[in-house]
């Protein structure tokens, strides 16, 4: 257990412990080419160009990008992964990693895909306690957009569709909750994020208790609204007696969310700056740690002084690390000097581990990149502590 004293989250000989000196090279290689924002513009069209010619590029994704940020193309092949971070305390969240597809041939085929990691994870519930719901995998993104936009405006085959995704989503949850997985609904675009938190919350009534948290929904702190929706859904809870699963995130989707506002002439839904974004993530952690009798609290990012903060909060309020209600959460290849440094103090953490055939993945990959890409954010801290860690190493011939 941890003492008053804060993590060093600079500490790279535990973030990188379980790093051979080549694979840490190899990450550095990649790091310091996403320094470059240009590199990985020109890099993400390029690779879309390729896909749409069909060109075979799985290679060079699946040396570079796949191995830094995916566990593997099958569950299987992410046994090794899961094996590793359990070593270091950290828990694995699979995380199947295919979007836009378009049939409901394909969604069957991912609904199929999620059902079997949540069997996966049944097996060892103390590796892999979650499995991710992500609804625009397992039904169409221009069926949940019209939805949210109209609900009358659907014709009598969408109303079809609409009720198969409703459908796969009652079964996943299901087989959570039967099989002892917890599952996570990943937020999306504004646009169809108001269907995915209505679907959400009718799953936690359905299956949460005041005792157990069995479905967890995400807030987008980058969105103006996020707040007043954590206060509602908790006078919500406390009114029908059921526990609200909150994943805290910032938000992925800042680009697609300006175009699309402005291709649609409507107001964006997200703060106009970080600072903004930043101080609605700490009002929120503030809030949900402080009212754990109601809520379960996944955090999920990597901005360092978010971590510490929560943490502070933590010790302010008397709540023990291993208090179960708690989860810090990172992305497979990204920020283990979290991870790490927070698991080996006793801290509840897991990492999302993507999977998937690799040309499926790009889009995923893609997002990656282009979070890494701005010298002024985590790529350059990635770096940095790569280096950092390359350094001690030769200095120590470690
Ligand atoms: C385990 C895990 C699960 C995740 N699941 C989801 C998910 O389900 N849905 C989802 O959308 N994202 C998800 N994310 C991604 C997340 O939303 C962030 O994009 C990513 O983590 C970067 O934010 P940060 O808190 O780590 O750090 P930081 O680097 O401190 O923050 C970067 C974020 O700040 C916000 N931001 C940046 N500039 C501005 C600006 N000008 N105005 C307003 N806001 C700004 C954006 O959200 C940006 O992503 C997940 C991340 C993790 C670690």
């Amino acid at each position: 257990m941890t003492s008053k004293t804060s993590i060093d989250f600079n500490n790279t000989t535990i973030a990188f412990a379980s790093k051979s000196t080549t694979q840490l090279k190899k990450a550095y290689l990649i790091f310091s080419m996403m320094n470059y924002p240009q590199i990985v513009n020109i890099g993400s069209k390029l690779i879309n160009l390729s896909l749409k010619w069909h060109l075979p590029i799985e290679w060079i994704i699946k040396r570079t990008l796949f191995e830094q940020f995916c566990g593997g193309e099958t569950i299987e092949a992410c046994q090794y992964t899961i094996k590793q971070l359990m070593q270091a305390n950290i828990n694995t969240i699979l995380n199947y990693a295919v979007e836009s597809k378009q049939t409901e041939v394909d969604f069957d085929t991912a609904c199929k895909e999620i059902e079997k990691t949540i069997i996966s994870a049944s097996r060892r519930t103390n590796e892999t306690p979650f499995a991710v719901l992500k609804i625009s995998s397992i039904g169409s993104l221009y069926l949940l957009e019209k939805f949210q936009h109209s609900p009358n405006s659907l014709n009598a085959e969408e109303l079809s569709r609409f009720e198969n995704i409703k459908k796969r989503v009652l079964h996943l949850c299901q087989q959570g909750y039967t099989n002892g997985v917890k599952i996570l609904f990943d937020a999306e675009e504004s646009w169809i994020q108001n269907v995915i938190d209505t679907i959400g919350l009718e799953m936690m009534k359905k299956y949460n208790t005041m005792n157990q948290t069995w479905i967890y929904i995400t807030y987008q702190m980058y969105r103006k609204n996020s707040l007043a929706y954590i206060y509602n859904h908790h006078q919500l809870a406390k009114n029908q007696h059921f526990r609200i699963g909150a994943k805290l995130v910032r938000g992925a989707y800042l680009e697609q969310e300006h175009i699309y506002a402005q291709q649609k002439g409507c107001s964006n839904p997200i703060f106009n700056n970080k600072i903004e974004t930043d101080h609605a993530f700490n009002e929120a952690i503030q809030y949900l740690l402080a009212h754990l009798d109601c809520f379960s609290v996944c955090i999920a990012t990597h901005n360092e002084e978010s971590c510490r903060l929560s943490i502070e909060i933590m010790q302010k309020l008397n709540i023990n690390p291993q208090d179960t209600r708690v989860l810090f959460a990172q992305l497979l290849g990204m920020s283990n000097q979290l991870s790490y440094n927070l698991a080996q103090a006793g801290y509840h953490v897991a990492k999302y581990v993507p999977y998937g055939p690799i040309r499926n993945a790009i889009p995923y990959l893609l997002r990656r990149a282009q979070e890494n890409k701005s010298i002024q954010g985590q790529s350059s801290r990635e770096y940095l502590l790569l280096k950092k860690e390359l350094e001690r190493r030769k200095r120590t011939q470690n």
